[in-house]
């Protein structure tokens, strides 16, 4: 079987196509238009998504060498994600399936995020076992996720405020960093000390996480030491990176840690944007060596939003047959 995906929930449109459970091509084009304001404008993002989603189609299918009239399903991103930018990728593979007469399967961008770690590169690659716990952290959330099955997953924890992607890339815009900052933090964290400057972890109950007061935290900070000193951040910035990532990281890795004690599982993943951070991978792995855990890491080009992701999902729902009508239409907010 040959399936076309298609991911228009944000800021990436992207399209990949997908045989037998391999991915034969991926193609994401970004949109730049974003950072001059700081952040995502969602009318703009839905006008890029419709200015680019026939030319990566084209540019997916090219690459992996299959005509149109060879697919044997659609998938798209149905939600979470802006309404805007939903709707074209939505509209798109809905008159797809209906010119091709070929069923539509609707993916939850969340789940997708978890089954890229299915995604195998090479026959040798590992996948994980059912079950594993997966730390999905993203630009508009940070769950902790029991997956049982491919389409069987459970959050055991969330953010009950800003996700992780979110508290990085408010903190950059703090720092004075362009949109997106998390990446940018990541880079001068690297050179940085992240012990230079202690911020206070905040903590929630169970297994909840809360990343708006790193942010407030962050802003009285630098706004004590520019008085002091009106050069403080650009005198120490990979240090502020270094310690406002080594902060982030902590209190993600605590409560992962508290749900590894707490199921008894002990293989684990991460997923979505935030696990593209080297400090994040690097102390996974230090710890999942310590506690004997098996640690999956994606690849880079699955971190963030990909349509290789939701081929995946995509090819679990078609073995299950599970299709949709034409009479589907996106879902901003969608659980898991
Ligand atoms: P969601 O998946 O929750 O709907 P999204 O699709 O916008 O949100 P992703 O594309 O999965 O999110 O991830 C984008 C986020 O990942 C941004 O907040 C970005 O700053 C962050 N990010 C990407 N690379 C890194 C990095 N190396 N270090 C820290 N954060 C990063
Ligand atoms: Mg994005
Ligand atoms: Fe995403």
């Amino acid at each position: 079987m040959t399936l076309l995906a298609i991911e228009s929930s944000c800021d990436e449109t992207s399209a990949s196509v997908l045989t037998d459970g391999q991915i034969l091509s991926n193609i994401i084009a970004a949109q730049l238009i974003h950072e001059r304001y700081g952040g995502v404008v969602p009318e703009l993002a839905s006008r890029a998504h419709q200015q680019h989603i026939v030319l990566v189609v084209e540019q997916a299918l090219a690459e992996a060498k299959v005509a149109k009239t060879d697919l044997s399903a659609i998938a798209f991103t149905r939600g979470p994600g802006l309404l805007g930018s939903l709707l074209v990728g939505a509209s798109f593979a809905k008159a797809f399936a209906l010119g091709l007469n070929i069923p539509l399967i609707e993916v939850n961008h969340m789940q997708a995020h978890v089954l890229a770690h299915f995604i195998k590169d090479s026959p040798e690659q590992n996948v994980p076992e059912f079950p594993f716990i997966c730390l999905t952290v993203s630009g508009g959330h940070t769950q902790l996720v029991r997956v049982d099955a491919p389409l069987d997953m459970h959050v055991i924890g969330q953010t009950q405020d800003d996700a992780v992607g979110e508290a990085f890339d408010k903190s950059a815009k703090l720092l004075g960093l362009p949109y997106p900052g998390g990446p940018l933090i990541d880079k001068y964290a690297k050179l940085g000390n992240p012990l230079a400057y202690p911020f206070p972890l905040t903590d929630m109950p169970e297994l909840d996480f809360s990343f708006s007061g790193i942010k407030t935290a962050i802003m009285y900070f630098l706004r004590d030491q520019t008085r002091k000193s009106p050069t403080f951040v650009a005198d120490n910035l990979n240090d502020i990176c270094a310690s406002i990532q080594h902060t982030l990281v902590q209190m993600l890795l605590k409560k992962l840690t508290k749900a590894m004690r707490e199921t008894g599982i002990r293989q684990v993943a991460i997923a979505g944007g935030v696990s593209a951070n080297a400090g994040l991978r690097n102390s996974l792995l230090e710890l999942g060596a310590k506690q004997g855990w098996q640690v999956f890491i994606p690849k880079f080009e699955y971190c963030t939003d990909n349509a290789a992701m939701i081929a995946m999902a995509g090819y679990f729902k078609y073995q299950q047959h599970e299709f949709v009508g034409q009479d589907v239409s996106p879902m901003p907010r969608m659980a898991l």
